[in-house]
């Protein structure tokens, strides 16, 4: 049934349905609303949407209680008890205006980098991003620091795309599929149908994650690895798969540097980097010859192996060479590899055999005619059909971005990305960093910033750093040498940071959706100290917050000012291909959200405030000449707001006829054409280019005719990272900029351009008998962060959560089902009710993520379940390491990105001699709610009214 008909056959009763796009989580879905009398009384899954097809999960139907929600905002608030007390009183929207106006007018017309403005599981970062870019403070991102940044920058600087948004399994072809980390995450639908498609052909899937909960649980061979070591099993992978010749090498020629000369130079300042000709252009060495000639030589069969002089008298030796020298070293052998990630070597074998069993012995051709970048014609698409997909959990630690670019590393040797069988890019994907922007930083009083704040540097040269060469120019400190390729900025740093002055302190922190006096934050009840302490002065240390949420969060009452944001079905959204798309590999998609039911509170969409501030504050590009705003609202902005010439937030129905995708003028219809088409967008991508997307010139063309990318890109994939060299060599005081005296030592071990695998930071130093145990969180498929657990329906499906203990650790420690117990590590203690549980790694210990609430905070009794037996692991994380004697606080993340180390926490657990109380701890005082108490009973639609 298409469309139109299911829209105009429900319209015959009473029931209207109005199509738009789920927000219960991060993956997107088509979803049908059913309204009546003005209420929502039903969610469905839109049977046409390209992303879910009609699926629709727990959370998704739950959305109506979202919508519903006790806990929401009614009006804006201005906080009159001390910070943290929960104690404000309402405002107009005007009075709120006039003073956000004040707050940040005052810091632009000063120093804009005494604005931070962060914003969380933020929608439309391309909208909050140029704002803030207007604005001119450099302090802005949103918040994959702490999530998966190291997942999207290993992909983007690898091979120009990663997992979930960027690409996806070849479901339909692929033939083996391994998924590393993923708790039910994400892309999360999709991947449910996708494990369905696998079951149905019989195709073994096979699960690693220390727990085996979620996708796991129907992998047909679980690995339950220890964490942080998944890098170690992968470069074993690696090793094994070298050492038997199971690699692809026609494709490593065609497609990757895996040729590229490396020059052997060890005392010069070029040793480590590319051979390159005067064009800049890198050198290969000839086979027969061994003559060095540049890798865009037509026809050239270049060496894998050897040393090679070149024209200068310098050696070069190819990056294979390199690579093989590296991973058939006896450190990368299964046997060496398996104590510590809990995986038999015998396993680790097998596993490697199945993997190229499946790529080499039963390819896939697909009768498709092609042409590459070079202009060689090909018949065939030739495929390896082996799959991965990965996430959160191996990249939350501090090994993570080189944990992430090994996966990478073992996808390219057997030859499956985007090939017929393997990982596919998703238009616009793939983006190398040939075609990304560098960081943005400099702040000038009442001035724009010169682009984008975030990006993908290609060395020391593009940090953001004050004329010292050291000093951070960001609060948060991304893109310095604490963290080079930040490519999402540093959220979970930038509290600790402004409370710590270092490297300056601010006058306004402005976030959005991001609860960080709870569950967004390490170390929770030290950030709520930072929120709430005052100078020698009596003034806030951070003196002024303003916070927008739809919800009574626990950060909402550590705001001095509150802008009430409205629900997901009461706004206008875009999810564009400027920011984070929703497109399928065979098809171009974006789509949107609009007001299918009005706000019955005095509540705005976020983005249309902040347009509406953006015209006060007279930012450019949002006021005219005569000083009136250019966008009316978000929706306007959607329509008409273009960030070059025919290319704006949304690539459906351009044009003044609307006749036009991607580039074309805005269309003032756009957003009724998005409705009749149930609120999405959908362009398939030419047949020709389906496959090899990094090497097809039918895909280049027809990505820069629809306005992904203004011209031909080279995509080569980097096995060898070069920009990583050069910090080496930065490190190694050859190149300038020069890191201070105590980041070289890091930088040298850790930013090796090949990838590699290096212990977790938090073991370093620890007594492995004091925390002997690891503790990792995972996302339970019926919630989504802090959202779900307050949600009245999903509530009753996880109203607590316990600590799951391996069997063997329960019987040392004397614990049954049910106790409670004390949790320690280097930062603090909690106290936990346990559950037994043998589906984990034996020295792993997990709970659910994000479901202890703060007493009072989400219109929840104060003794909820939530408040009294649910729990964070947090109040065990540092957001920084433990002293290790240097006089210095290293940062708990990945060094290389910033990337939040959630997962490397190490701990230990005893059975609580007291087992009467029944509370968990910490156990935070009851925050005033700034929304009335909840009611006995939530109802909804025509129950609400009995
Ligand atoms: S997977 Fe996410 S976006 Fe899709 S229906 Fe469920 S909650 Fe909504």
């Amino acid at each position: 049934m298409n469309q139109t008909s299911r829209a105009s056959s429900a319209a015959d009763g009473k029931t209207e349905i109005r199509k738009t796009t789920c927000y219960m989580c991060a993956c997107r879905c088509g979803i049908d609303v059913h309204i009546e009398e003005g209420k929502v009384r039903y969610i469905e899954g839109n049977r046409d949407h390209p992303i879910n097809k009609g699926v629709l999960c727990a959370k998704g139907s739950a959305g109506i209680m979202q919508h519903y929600s006790p806990a929401r905002l009614k009006k804006p608030l201005l906080r009159t008890g001390e910070r943290g007390s929960g104690e404000f009183k309402e405002i107009e929207w005007e009075e709120a205006l006039a003073l956000a106006t004040d707050w940040l007018g005052e810091v632009r017309r000063t120093d804009p980098r005494k604005l931070a403005f962060f914003t969380g599981r933020d929608q439309s970062q391309s909208m909050t991003g140029w704002w803030a870019q207007q604005y001119g403070t450099p302090n802005y991102a949103a918040h994959g620091g702490f999530c998966s940044v190291n997942m999207a920058a290993a992909g983007i600087y690898t091979m120009g795309g990663a997992f979930w948004e960027f690409g996806a399994p070849d479901w339909d072809r692929t033939e083996l599929f391994m998924i590393f980390g993923v708790a039910e995450d994400h892309d999360s639908n999709p991947i449910k149908m996708g494990l369905g498609k696998l079951k149905e052909r019989g195709v073994k899937v096979i699960g690693v994650n220390p727990v085996r909960t979620g996708y796991n649980a129907i992998a047909d061979e679980w690995l339950g690895i220890t964490p942080g070591t998944d890098g170690l099993l992968i470069l074993a992978l690696v090793h094994e798969l070298m050492r038997t010749g199971k690699i692809d090498v026609d494709y490593l020629i065609r497609y990757t540097n895996a040729p590229w000369l490396v020059i052997d130079d060890p005392d010069g300042a070029a040793h480590g980097l590319f051979a390159r000709d005067e064009e800049g252009t890198p050198l290969v060495a000839e086979r027969t010859s061994g003559k060095p000639l540049p890798s865009s030589t037509p026809g050239i069969k270049p060496a894998l192996k050897g040393r090679f002089e070149l024209p200068d008298g310098r050696y070069g030796i190819p990056v294979f060479e390199l690579l093989a020298q590296k991973y058939l070293d006896p450190e990368y052998a299964p046997s060496a590899v398996a104590e510590r990630t809990g995986i038999a070597a015998d396993t680790i074998i097998r596993i490697a055999g199945e993997i190229a069993e499946a790529a080499f012995e039963r390819e896939v051709i697909i009768k498709q005619p092609w042409t590459d970048m070079k202009g060689e014609r090909h018949e065939r698409m030739i495929g390896r059909p082996v799959a991965f997909h990965a996430m959160r959990g191996i990249s939350a630690h501090s090994n993570g971005f080189q944990t992430c670019r090994a996966l990478h590393l073992l996808q390219i040797l057997v030859g499956s990305i985007d090939c017929p069988g393997g990982f596919r890019f998703k238009p616009p994907y793939p983006r190398p960093v040939a075609g990304q922007p560098r960081p943005h930083g400099g702040a000038c009083a009442d001035t724009a910033l010169a682009g984008p704040h975030l990006g993908y540097p290609r060395g020391p040269e593009d940090l953001l750093l004050e004329a010292d060469g050291e000093t951070a120019q960001r609060i948060d400190k991304a893109f310095s040498w604490d963290a080079p390729l930040s490519a999402h900025g540093m959220m979970h740093m930038v509290i600790s940071n402004a409370h710590a002055r270092d490297p300056y302190g601010i006058d306004v922190l402005f976030m959005y959706m991001a609860n960080m006096a709870w569950n967004s934050s390490m170390n929770t009840t030290s950030v709520m100290d930072m929120l709430t302490d005052k100078d020698d002065k009596g003034d806030y240390v951070i003196p002024k917050i303003i916070y927008s949420d739809a919800y009574s969060s626990e950060m909402v009452a550590f705001a001095d000012l509150i802008l009430p944001d409205t629900t997901y079905l009461e706004r206008h959204d875009c999810i564009s291909l400027l920011d984070r798309p929703i497109s399928e590999p065979e098809a171009l998609c974006d789509s949107i959200r609009w007001p299918v039911v009005e706000p019955d509170r005095d509540v705005r969409g976020f983005q249309s405030v902040l347009l509406d501030l953006g015209a006060r504050l007279e930012l450019p590009g949002m006021v005219t000449e005569d000083g009136s705003p250019v966008y009316k609202d978000y929706a306007d902005y959607i329509v008409n707001h273009q960030r070059k010439p025919g290319v704006g937030p949304l690539s459906g129905w351009r044009g003044e006829d609307g006749d036009q995708t991607g580039r074309g003028k805005p269309n003032p219809d756009q957003l009724k054409r998005y409705i009749e088409n149930g609120g999405f967008s959908q362009v398939h991508v030419p047949a020709e280019a389906h496959y090899f997307k990094h090497a097809n010139r039918a895909w280049s063309d027809w990505a820069i005719e629809k306005g992904l990318q203004d011209g031909p890109v080279e995509n080569i994939f980097q096995l060898y990272l070069e920009p990583l060299r050069k910090f080496q060599l930065a490190a190694e005081g050859k190149i300038k900029p020069m890191p201070p005296e105590h980041h070289r030592a890091r930088i040298k071990s850790c930013f090796d351009p090949l990838p590699t695998w290096y212990a977790p930071f938090a073991d370093d130093g620890l007594d492995d008998n004091a925390y002997p145990l690891h503790a990792i969180t995972q996302r339970p498929a019926a919630m989504y962060h802090s959202w779900g657990s307050q949600n009245a329906w999903l509530r009753q499906i996880h109203g607590e959560n316990a600590l799951y203990v391996p069997g063997d650790v329960c019987d040392s420690q004397g614990l049954v089902n049910g106790d409670w117990a004390l949790v320690s590590s280097q930062s603090g203690e909690i106290r936990v009710r346990i559950a037994r549980m043998d589906a984990v790694n034996g020295s792993t210990l997990w709970t659910w993520n994000a479901i202890g609430k703060r007493a009072g905070a989400w219109a929840l009794d104060t003794d909820a379940p939530e408040a009294t037996r649910g729990f964070l692991l947090n109040h065990l994380i540092d957001e920084l390491l433990p002293p290790k004697g240097d006089g210095r606080r290293w940062a708990n993340s990945d060094p290389i990105t910033g990337q939040a180390a959630w997962f490397d926490l190490r701990v230990a657990i005893r059975r609580d001699p007291d087992q009467t109380t029944e509370q968990s701890m910490p156990n935070a005082n009851a925050q005033t709610s700034p929304v009335e108490p909840p009611p006995k009973n939530v109802r909804f639609g025509s129950e609400a009214a009995k």
